[in-house]
């Protein structure tokens, strides 16, 4: 029996999606070594606390919660003691952080600290025997590594969308504590948080993704990925480096190697070569429709299903079929 810490995420006042989704990780991982307790990490400003509920909600026994004026910001050097600090001496089996771009950044730090190994951006974990094993997607998703984590604490970060949430009651008893570095005392202290489109839903938390690549023409045609977008709604809007780099989207709607690595439940390529380093961010999504014209397109090897066809013309039916079967229920 082994007790596991997952690190709740936060963005301002919000509680992240990936939080739960870290706390699900650690919950089966807890349970599948006989059933320890997971702790979860909720640090922020004041008021933070409030987030305790959906936590327990999700699995979390106890949720440590971290509340300081100076945590309004995430603090990397705050955040990296305090979750070092807590996983040395709450004696855990592993800490779970998502592979999100916080997570990326304070993970190894905490490794680094602690002097244990860590697994980053993994798709599945769980015990066998005295060991953990993940997966690791890597050589942009060429190769599925499959590596065995035998040093305790083990830290491990989960690639956003790999463990959907999962409804776990349990207690979520509150407990405090302190940060362990003054934040007044970090040698980098955020000073403001620059939002983009906060009424866009993030690439991360979306189950639905509609991407566009080259094949789209021309940026103003992007309008009819943004209304098939709008059809399902609860999807996002992604797109290839191709039309990133060349201003058609913002690059904070890029996905791939160099991009946003996302896992939804349902990715539509529309006029997407499938080019290796796009494959790298999304070929771990668990169903993928793509759309070309050329019937030898790559992205046709990774799709579940494939529409052969112009994306101009296909986009405006499948968005009409989206609508249809939303109003029928
Ligand atoms: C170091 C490095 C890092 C990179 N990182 C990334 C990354 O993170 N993310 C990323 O996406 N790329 C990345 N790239 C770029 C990548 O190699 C490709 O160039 C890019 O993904 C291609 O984008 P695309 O599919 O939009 O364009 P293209 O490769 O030009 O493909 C366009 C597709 O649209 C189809 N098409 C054309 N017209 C139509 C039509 N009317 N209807 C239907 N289909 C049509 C074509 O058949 C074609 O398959 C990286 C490259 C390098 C070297």
């Amino acid at each position: 029996m082994a007790n596991v810490l997952a690190f709740a995420e936060t963005r301002g006042a919000e509680l992240r999606k990936v939080a739960l989704e870290a706390v699900t990780a650690a919950r089966q991982l807890a349970d599948a070594t006989g059933g320890g307790e997971v702790h979860a990490l909720l640090m922020g400003a004041p008021g933070i606390a409030s987030h305790a509920a959906a936590l327990g909600a999700h699995g979390a026994d106890v949720v440590l919660v971290v509340e300081h004026p100076g945590l309004a910001l995430y603090s990397p050097e705050v955040a990296a003691a305090t979750a070092a600090e807590r996983t040395r001496s709450g004696g855990y089996r592993a800490a779970i952080f998502s592979a999100s771009a916080r997570g990326k950044d304070l993970a190894p730090r905490v490794a680094a600290k602690l002097g244990v190994s860590m697994a980053s951006d993994v798709t599945s974990l769980e015990p066998n025997g005295d060991a953990i094993v993940v997966r690791h997607p890597t050589y942009t998703g060429k190769i599925i590594a499959t590596l065995r984590l035998t040093g305790t604490p083990a830290i491990i970060t989960v690639r956003p969308g790999a463990v959907p949430p999962a409804p776990n009651a349990r207690a979520g008893r509150v407990g405090r504590v302190a940060p362990a570095l003054d934040p007044a005392a970090a040698r980098v202290v955020p000073k403001e948080l620059v939002q983009g489109n906060t009424a866009k839903l993030d690439l991360g938390e979306a189950p639905v993704i509609v991407s566009g690549g080259r094949g789209l023409k021309a940026p103003e045609n992007f309008r009819l990925v943004e209304e098939l977008a709008a059809a399902f709604g609860n999807a996002a809007v992604g797109a290839t480096r191709a039309v990133t780099d060349d201003g058609w989207r913002p690059h904070s709607d890029q996905i791939g190697q160099t991009g946003r690595l996302v896992s939804p439940d349902l990715y539509i390529a529309c006029g997407i070569s499938g080019a290796i380093q796009h494959l790298a961010g999304m070929r771990t999504s668990k169903t993928i429709v793509a759309i070309n014209k050329d019937k030898d397109a790559p992205i046709f090897k990774i799709a579940d299903y494939g529409i052969v066809g112009d994306v101009l013309e296909v986009l405006p039916v499948l968005t009409e079929a989206v609508k249809k079967a939303k109003q029928n229920g």
